[in-house]
Order: structure tokens, then sequence, then C-alpha cells
């Protein structure tokens, strides 16, 4: 078989599942449409179909949850409990986890932060005892959400991911200092898509008397998440990057905590009694889901988990990275595109990999103006600027911000094609 034509029979020809909007038409500056080329499936991706049906067999039934003894309430209430349990199977959760529901990841790890500052109130860590085990450790390539909830606590410390070997390393000295309570680290990077070898640092986290939260905002859409295998503690993702609508986030993980820290929203459901002067919390997740969930919110998110779940393992990893190959190879082809990474001279970058995002830059141009030109004149839709992650920007010299592709489930070729294609009239013509 000619390379040309195993190249016509790849996955990455047509999208791995169908997405609403994928015949989208953008309108073009010089006149006319083309089919929108959907370069942003990092920011928030589009629903798949079988998702959005979901909508529709569930919308009937609306209710409120937990508080109703009508038919529809019923039904809500089990649709509800439902998918916990499927997000539990999804992450692997243990027996005696808890999952709860979220409007997103930034409000998963507030959520954290919170039943963490309550653990260190208790300790009485806030008096300045600086030999109390309760440390916070970050790297800094995290995105705000990951970071920001922590620099609020009073003892943090990071460190820089330069390199994977050289990232366990300096986790680890910082560990062995032995005052590290949780260490919080992003699955994935939402500015370049490599993977962050979370079950070692998990391991490293427990040798050493701490926990391990992993912010899997990019990596759930693309890589099975095992809490139970890999010894992960907590786990955070937003149902809008799994191909669900907005709204709705999880965080999954061991329950002491979770029960210790005050409600993150206090009000109806959250209580066991309350009386006027004083209040007897639940605990569980209605702990901290105060007021009516977001009953649609989490069913899309469990729908969309049992579809990823269902997926083939190798053509869902295949086809992403066929995608990205496609288009860091074009990239390489143009004189005037830098490609940025972390760990690519890490020898253990091979076993970790990327998701399928490229972060790139145009030699000469301004990363937003970049963005506006590929939307008007070619349809495509690209990421530009600093990605909620201004530190790391900073350190890899970009201050000013850069462009981020990334591919999805409804991605194809010629999406990609189209971004190469523009970037390299960009370069020819000019703007
Ligand atoms: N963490 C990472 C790695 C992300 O990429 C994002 C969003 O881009 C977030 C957290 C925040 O997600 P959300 O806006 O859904 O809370």
């Amino acid at each position: 078989m000619s390379h040309a034509l195993l190249e016509k029979t790849s996955l990455a020809d047509s999208p791995l599942l169908p997405v609403v909007g994928q015949d989208l038409a953008a309108p073009l500056i010089q006149g006319g449409h083309v089919r929108y080329a959907n370069l942003d499936y990092a920011a928030s991706a589009p629903a798949v179909e079988d998702v959005a049906a979901h909508l529709n067999e569930v919308l009937p039934f609306y209710a409120s949850v937990h508080r109703g003894a009508g038919f529809a309430s019923q039904v809500s209430t089990s649709v509800y409990e439902n998918a916990r349990t499927i997000v539990a199977d999804f992450v692997g959760a243990r027996p005696d986890d808890t999952v709860i529901f979220t409007r997103n990841t930034t409000d998963s790890l507030n959520l954290l932060a919170g039943c963490v500052e309550s653990i260190l109130q208790a300790r009485g860590y806030a008096e300045g005892r600086s030999n109390v085990h309760g440390e916070l450790l970050y790297l800094d390539i995290e995105h705000h959400a990951n970071l920001l909830p922590w620099q609020k606590l009073p003892h943090r410390s990071v460190v820089a991911a330069s390199s994977i070997e050289s990232t366990l390393a300096r986790v680890e000295t910082q560990l062995r200092a032995g005052n590290v309570l949780l260490l919080a680290v992003t699955g994935a990077s939402n500015v370049t898509g490599e993977v962050l070898p979370i079950a070692q640092l998990a391991a490293l986290a427990h040798q050493y008397g701490a926990r391990i939260v992993v912010d899997a905002a990019q990596l759930a859409p693309h890589r099975r998440i095992d809490l139970a295998a890999s010894g992960i503690d907590y786990v955070a993702f937003s149902g809008h990057k799994l191909y669900a609508p907005f709204g709705a986030g999880v965080l999954v993980g061991r329950s002491d905590w979770l029960d210790a820290g005050a409600p993150h929203l206090a009000g109806g459901g959250a209580v066991k009694e309350v009386r006027l002067e004083s209040t007897r919390w639940t605990d569980g997740p209605a702990r901290h889901e105060g007021g009516s969930p977001n009953v649609l919110g989490a069913a899309t998110l469990a729908k969309a988990a049992t579809i990823l779940a269902e997926l083939d393992a190798s053509d869902w990893h295949s086809h992403e990275q066929q995608l990205r190959e496609h288009l860091v190879a074009g990239f390489q082809n143009l004189d005037g595109v830098t490609v940025h990474s972390l760990f690519s001279d890490s020898a253990s970058y091979a076993e970790c990999g990327s998701i399928g995002v490229v972060n790139f830059s145009v030699t000469g141009y301004d990363a937003g103006l970049v963005a506006a030109y590929l939307s008007a004149e070619h349809g495509v839709g690209v990421r530009d600027g600093k990605f909620c992650a201004h530190p790391l920007l900073n350190r890899l010299g970009l201050p000013a911000g850069s462009l981020r592709a990334s591919f999805g489930v409804g991605s194809r070729r010629e999406d990609a094609q189209r971004l190469i294609d523009g970037v390299a009239a960009l370069l020819r013509d000019g703007l």
C-alpha cells in the first residue's frame, strides 16, 4: 500500500464521533462562507450529538431533585444520582470516594481549597506554626484555576516544571522537607498539551505523607483516569471540555477531607438540622451542593463520560495524535512558525506524550492579530493569549502570549490543513 493511500484512510480524515455544529458555516471577510474549522476544543468542546440528544431525553422530567414526591421529581433525582455513579466509574473512584457536582473545574478546586483551609484552621496553622504538616505544593505550569485557590492559603511552594525528570526530582525535594499536605498538579498542560506523570507524582506524594489533586480539565477529555489504580486522591474536571454543555463540573476524591471542610455552598440540602442560632451540616456530596443542583449539566456530563468510556482507547489516541502530527509537520515546513513545548527534550516525554494541543507563534506577528486573521480570512478558530497561565507564558519568554490549536473527537485532517494553509498564506502575503 502506498504512503499516500495510508494517509487517506487514516482515522484523522474524519471525526471520531459526530459533534453538534460540525458543519457550521463561518463567514469570511472577503465574502462567502466556509465550513468552520474549530481548533479550539481545549477551551470548550462542542457537544457530542448523543450528548445533545440525551439533553432532550431528560428535559421532560425537569423537576427539583431530592425535594419532591412527584413522578418528574423522582425521575430527576434518579437521573442526578445515576450521573454520580457514572462519573465515579469514569474516573475509577474507590468505593468510599465522594463525587460532588460543581459548576466547573475552577469551582471544584476552590471547593477543595476551602476544605484544606478548614483542616489547616482546625490544626491551628493560621497561628503561624511553621512545623505543621500543611504546605501546598504546585507547579509553575498550572492554569490559574489550579494556582489561585492555593495561593490564598498561608504556606505554599512552587516547582518549575521544565522537564519530566527534573519536575519529579524537584517535587521530591520539596516533599522530603516534610511539610507538604497537598500536591496540586495538572494532568495535561492547557498551554502545550503535554501530559504529566500523575501516577508517579501520586506515588511520590504518598511516600512522603502528602495527598495529590489532579486538575484534569484537559486530561479527562483525552485519556482514561483511574483513581484507584493510580492512587490519585482528588480529581477535578469540567463538562464543557468533555463534549457536554456548560455549567457542570465535578470533584471526586477521598471523603474525609470533604466532610471536614466548611460547606462550599451553605443553603438548602446541605444540612442535617437548622436552628436559628446554629446548624448541623450533613456529610457526603450534599454538604457542598447547597441549593437546587444542575441536573441537566450532571446528566449530560455523565452521558459524555459514558460515550468516552466506550471509545476504543487506541482509536481515541491515534485520532488526535495523527491530527497533532499532521499540524506539527505542516508547521515544520514553514519558515517563521515556532512550536512551543515544555518536555519534548525529556527522555520520558515519549512515555507521557501529549494530548491534541499545539502551541505556536508566527515570527513578527502579534498572536491576537494572527488569530483574528485566521478567523476572518480562513474560517479557522484558534485561541490566542496567555491561556490563564501567566507564570508559564512568562517563563517560556512569551509575555505577550502565543497561539493554541486544539483537537478533539469532532476534528478532521482538513481542519488542521486549513490552519497550515492559512499560516502559510499569512507568511507569504502578509496581513
Ligand atoms: N484547568 C485547566 C488545565 C484548564 O485548561 C481550564 C480551562 O481552560 C481550567 C482548569 C478551568 O476550567 P473551567 O473554566 O471549566 O473552570
